[in-house]
C-alpha cells in the first residue's frame, strides 16, 4: 500500500481538494472524482454517540485498464472498509456520508449499498450528495433504490457544508467560506431530488 489517499481513508482533507470537489454547480465540470466524507455513530440511551475512530474520507480509486484494475467508486471502498471495524451485530450503528456525487446505477454502488444494507440491519446509512450524478442515465434508479432500501438520502445544505469543512478539512483555523450560490443550488438540486424519490423526476 502506498497510503494514498486513494486507497487509504484519512481524516483531514486539503481545503482547495474539499471547495473544488463538494462545489455544487449543477455545471460543474472536472470534477471527475468522488469524494466521500464519512463518520459513524452507535446509538447509546436514544443517543447517537460519535465513533472518532471511524470518521475519515476517501476518494474513488481511479481504473488503470493497461494494468487491469477496473478500480472501485468510493462508496464500494467505504463498504470495503467496514468489515476491518469488527462493529458489534448486537448494537445499532448510523453511518452518514457527506458525498461529492450521489452514487450511480449503472457501475453498480446503488445495488450493493443495498445489499450491504440487508445484510447489515444493524447499521442505517444517511446520505447527503453534494450534487447528482446524472451522467449516469439510471441514475433515478439509483436514489430510488437506496431510498428502498431504507437509506435516508438528502441534498447538502450549508449546514451540511460547514459540518465537512469544519470536521473533514485541514482548515487551519479558518471559518467556512460558501461559495456564490450555494443555496440557490442546493434549494434547486432539493427539488430534483423530491421529484425523482415521488418518481416524478424527467
Ligand atoms: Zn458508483
Amino acid at each position: 500500500m502506498d497510503g494514498s489517499p486513494a486507497s487509504r481513508p484519512r481524516h483531514v482533507m486539503d481545503p482547495g481538494t474539499f471547495t473544488s470537489n463538494f462545489n455544487n454547480k449543477p455545471w460543474v465540470s472536472g470534477q471527475r472524482e468522488t469524494y466521500l466524507c464519512y463518520k459513524v455513530e452507535r446509538l447509546h440511551n436514544d443517543t447517537w454517540v460519535l465513533l472518532n475512530q471511524h470518521r475519515g474520507f476517501l476518494r474513488n480509486q481511479a481504473k488503470n485498464v493497461l494494468r487491469d484494475d477496473y478500480g472501485c467508486h468510493a462508496e464500494l471502498c467505504f463498504l470495503g472498509e467496514v468489515p476491518s471495524w469488527q462493529l458489534d451485530p448486537a448494537q445499532t450503528y448510523r453511518v452518514t456520508w457527506f458525498i461529492s456525487w450521489s452514487p450511480c446505477f449503472s457501475r453498480g454502488c446503488a445495488g450493493q449499498v443495498r445489499a450491504f444494507l440487508q445484510e447489515n440491519t444493524h447499521m442505517k446509512l444517511r446520505i447527503f450528495a453534494a450534487r447528482i450524478y446524472d451522467y449516469d442515465f439510471l441514475y433515478q434508479e439509483a436514489l430510488r433504490t437506496l431510498r428502498d432500501a431504507g437509506a435516508q438520502v438528502s441534498i447538502m445544505t450549508y449546514e451540511e457544508f460547514k459540518h465537512c469543512w469544519d470536521t473533514f478539512v485541514d482548515h487551519q483555523g479558518r471559518p467556512f467560506q460558501p461559495w456564490d450560490g450555494l443555496d440557490e443550488h442546493s434549494q434547486a438540486l432539493s427539488g430534483r431530488l423530491r421529484a425523482i424519490l415521488q418518481n416524478q423526476g424527467n
